[in-house]
Formats: structure tokens, sequence, C-alpha cells
């Protein structure tokens, strides 16, 4: 066992030197230890992961790593305690490989706003990876892994598994602990995978999925085996085609693979039905008020008193605000300036109170799509395919990419994305929604897909 675990650790250590050599290297990794990754290879417990390497979102808490969220103010910050995920994967047997390259503190849909700076597109050099999770989206992509960790608030591994052309899942909110996932916005937040094929990424949830006594918002539900749901027929199956994610202004070429894919699901025994979803277009404003308001709280222990950066100031008021001045990047800083004004008296019922409210709505949406008699939904990912490295500079314009997939956060179902076909050689994702705790039902539609798509899905 630990032979081939030790030639798997050797193999993604090699493409991980090969895709970041030179000018233009990939930039994936923030932290990689080789040698610990062998050492955890020979001592890998049996298990369905079995010496299988991993890369951990750089907001993951790992014992043996940093754990710095791409962010100046987390440096040299070595966490004293171990996520459950990491520890769960850990006991089912995988390594972890190194951690990855990520958005500062998960705020971001490109990874160009990182301490480390970007990450790019192992498909497309020139363009971003997408983010938050770019890093581990492009681990999987470029070969270096099978499986990745990343995180989700708003669509931060599924987004970036469009644009690099990997599976990429975010689970029900309480499917998987959170202990450790260091926090952006906690009633959005969830730890979520990719994998280079559907059976890796089922594999990855089931390993970490289920109740934790450390998280009190994880559910204890027990966890189906994913990867059996390859086997399940998709006949009697409704599927829903929202159409508020179809706009008169999608990408043509988008609509198109989309449609192909909804047609492979008929042939594969679906049941096609248009649904309508009216509060979609409320997403990207409920959720640009409810996560900064949110991170604003969660980040104000980032104060140079108990952790990684601390900078001098004129006393300890004149400490902070150099250390938080000086250790959050801008748009981390454009956040809690948005969250703080949003919560602060006078404003919060016009904004806070009334985004809860929407937020509601929106959740509605999806209970009454998923009582009607439809099983899932269908959508595009993303609206576009991955842009070029430095092309999106309005903060505005960056956060509509989350069009698609913050609806899901706010509502708290599960939902994935897997390679559909390419859009000017780039890859381009579909989106499978599900009811609550339904991930088994998603993976199945998921499977279908696939096999019927056939390995060239991503082409
Ligand atoms: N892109 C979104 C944001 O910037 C979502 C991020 C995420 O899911 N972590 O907040």
């Amino acid at each position: 066992m630990s032979a081939a675990a030790r030639a798997a650790v050797a193999a993604s250590a090699a493409r991980a030197d090969e895709v970041n050599a030179g000018a233009d290297g990939l930039n994936i990794f923030a932290w990689r230890d080789d040698a610990d990754a062998i050492a955890q290879a020979d001592a890998a417990p049996d298990g369905p992961l079995a010496g299988l390497p991993v890369a951990v979102k750089d907001n993951i808490a790992t014992r043996t790593l940093p754990t710095t969220c791409g962010s100046r103010i987390l440096r040299g910050y070595v966490s004293p305690y171990e996520s459950t995920v990491v520890a769960r994967l850990r006991a089912a047997g995988g390594v972890v490989f190194g951690k990855t390259n990520m958005d500062e503190f998960a705020m971001g849909s490109s990874t160009e706003h990182s301490a480390y700076g970007p990450t790019r597109n192992p498909l497309a050099p020139d363009r971003v990876p997408g983010g938050s999770s770019g890093g581990s989206a492009a681990a999987v992509a470029a070969g270096i892994v099978r499986v990745a960790l990343g995180s989700e608030t708003g669509g931060s591994v599924r987004q970036p598994a469009a644009l690099c052309g990997v599976v990429g899942v975010k689970p029900t909110y309480g499917r998987v602990s959170r202990y450790g996932l260091v926090a952006f916005a906690s009633s959005l937040d969830q730890v979520g995978v990719f994998g280079a094929t559907v059976d890796d990424a089922a594999l990855a949830l089931g390993a970490i999925a289920g109740r934790d006594p450390r998280d009190a918002t994880s559910v204890d539900v027990p966890v189906p085996d994913y990867r059996a749901a390859a086997d399940r027929p998709l006949a009697g199956v409704v599927i829903g085609k929202p159409r508020e994610y179809f706009p008169s202004d999608l990408e043509p070429r988008l609509r198109e693979r989309c449609d192909r894919a909804l047609d492979l699901f008929r042939a594969a025994g679906a049941e096609i039905r248009d649904v309508s979803l009216p509060h979609t277009a409320l997403a990207i404003p409920v959720y640009y008020i409810v996560a900064p308001a949110e991170a604003s709280s969660n980040l104000a222990r980032f104060d140079g008193v108990r952790y990684g950066l601390r900078l001098d100031g004129d006393g300890l008021r004149g400490m902070y605000e150099a250390t938080r001045s000086g250790g959050f990047g801008p748009e981390v800083t454009r956040r809690i300036m948005l969250g703080t004004y949003v919560l602060s008296a006078g404003y919060y019922d016009a904004y806070y109170r009334k985004a809860q409210q929407v937020r509601r709505l929106i959740t509605q949406d999806f209970d009454r799509a998923f009582t009607s008699g439809v099983h899932l939904l269908f959508t595009p990912t993303t609206p576009t395919p991955a842009f070029p490295i430095g092309a999106t500079t309005d903060p505005y314009e960056m956060y509509l990419n989350d069009i698609f997939t913050a609806t899901a956060n706010l509502a708290g179902v599960p939902a994935m994305s897997q390679p559909i076909g390419r859009v000017d050689g780039l890859p381009v994702g579909g989106q499978l929604i599900a009811p609550h705790f339904a991930e088994d039902r998603m993976f199945a539609a998921a499977f279908a897909l696939e096999r019927a798509l056939g390995p060239e899905a991503a082409r």
C-alpha cells in the first residue's frame, strides 16, 4: 500500500513542479511540504482514499502546513488544531498534498486577489481559473491531484470548477462540518469538493460528510454511498429548467451546450419541465448584503493580537489600525466597510433586515419548485467561460459571476457543476441543484450526464 501511495505523491509533486515552472507558472499552491506528504503516504491507513493525494484550500485548517486564507494578515499562521474535514480525509487514507491559492478570505471569483499573486487557468494560462477556490480547481484540472477541497459561500467551488473543466460540489448547508474552516459568512459557508470525474467528487464527499459534534450547524442525516448513485436509472426523474437562468442574452453557445445536456437527460429517461424561480435576480443584491455583514463580524478577530501579522502604530488603537489596514487587501476592506454599513443603526432595517426577508423568498422559490413534482434543476453554472487575468476591474462585474450560483447558498440547497463542453475552446459547466440533503439524487443525474457526454465532455 505505502509504495503505491508514495508513488502517487511523487507523481503529484513532479506534476506540480512541472506546471509551476517558468515565468508563466500556474501558481496553484500557497504551501507544500513534499517530505511531509511522503511521510503521510507511508503512514496512510487503509480506507476509501487509500493514499490518495488531496489538495486543500488555504482557508481549511491543517496542523502540518500554514492556513493563511491567501491573506497577508495571516502570514505565518499555523493552526494548532485540525479541521474536521481534513481529519476525516486522513482517517480515510487521504494525504494532504498542499494548501491551494485562493482569493483573500474567499472573497472573489478569479483567484487574482491573493497575497501570493494570481493563479492561472491550466487550460488557458492567460485566463483566471475562477475563484475563490481557484487553486483547488486548477490542481485538479492540471492533473496534479484527482480530488481537492474548497469552500463555498456564493459559488467558490462551482464557478472555478466550471471555468477549469472539472467537477465541483457544494453540499447542503449542514451536510459537512465547518469546524476548522475559517469563517467568511457563517450562514452561507460550506466546505465543497472538486473531482476530476463525478466519481472522484462522490468519493471525496462521502469521506467528509456527516454530523460533527464540533459544528452545531452540521446535521445528523445518514450519509448514503454517493458512488452507488452511478447505477441509478433516470427514468421518472423530473428535471426543471428554470427560465430565469436562461435569459435571452445568455451566450448562445453556452445555451446550446445546456440544451444538449438537457437532450441527453431526456434520452436517459428523464422528463424536462420548464419552471420559474421568480426571485433569482435578487440573489446578487441580497448576497452582497448578507455575506459582507457576516464577514465584517467574523473578520473582527484579525486585530494583530492573537493571530498572524502585527504592525506597530501609535498605542493599541494605532496597532489595530496599522495591522488591519496593512494586512487586508482592497476587496476584503471593501467587504468589511459594506458589512459594517448595512449593520449600522439606521441602515439595519433598510438593508440587512430587508435582505433577510428577500433571502426567505429565494428559499421559497426552491421549496415551491421541489414540492411541485420537480426532483432536480439544471442551469448553466456561470454566464461566461474563463476571462483574461486582469480584465475584470469593476467589483460589480466580478460579483455577477455568481449570478447562477449564489441562490443555492442563500437557500442552503446542494448544487454541483460538471463539464458540458467548450465555448471558444474554454470549458463551460452545467449546474444541477437538488433539495436539501438530496446530494445522491444530484449525483445520479451527474453520473448519467457524464456517461452520455463521454470522455470528450470538456472538449
Ligand atoms: N465570489 C463570491 C464572493 O466573492 C463567492 C465567494 C465564495 O463562495 N467564497 O463573495
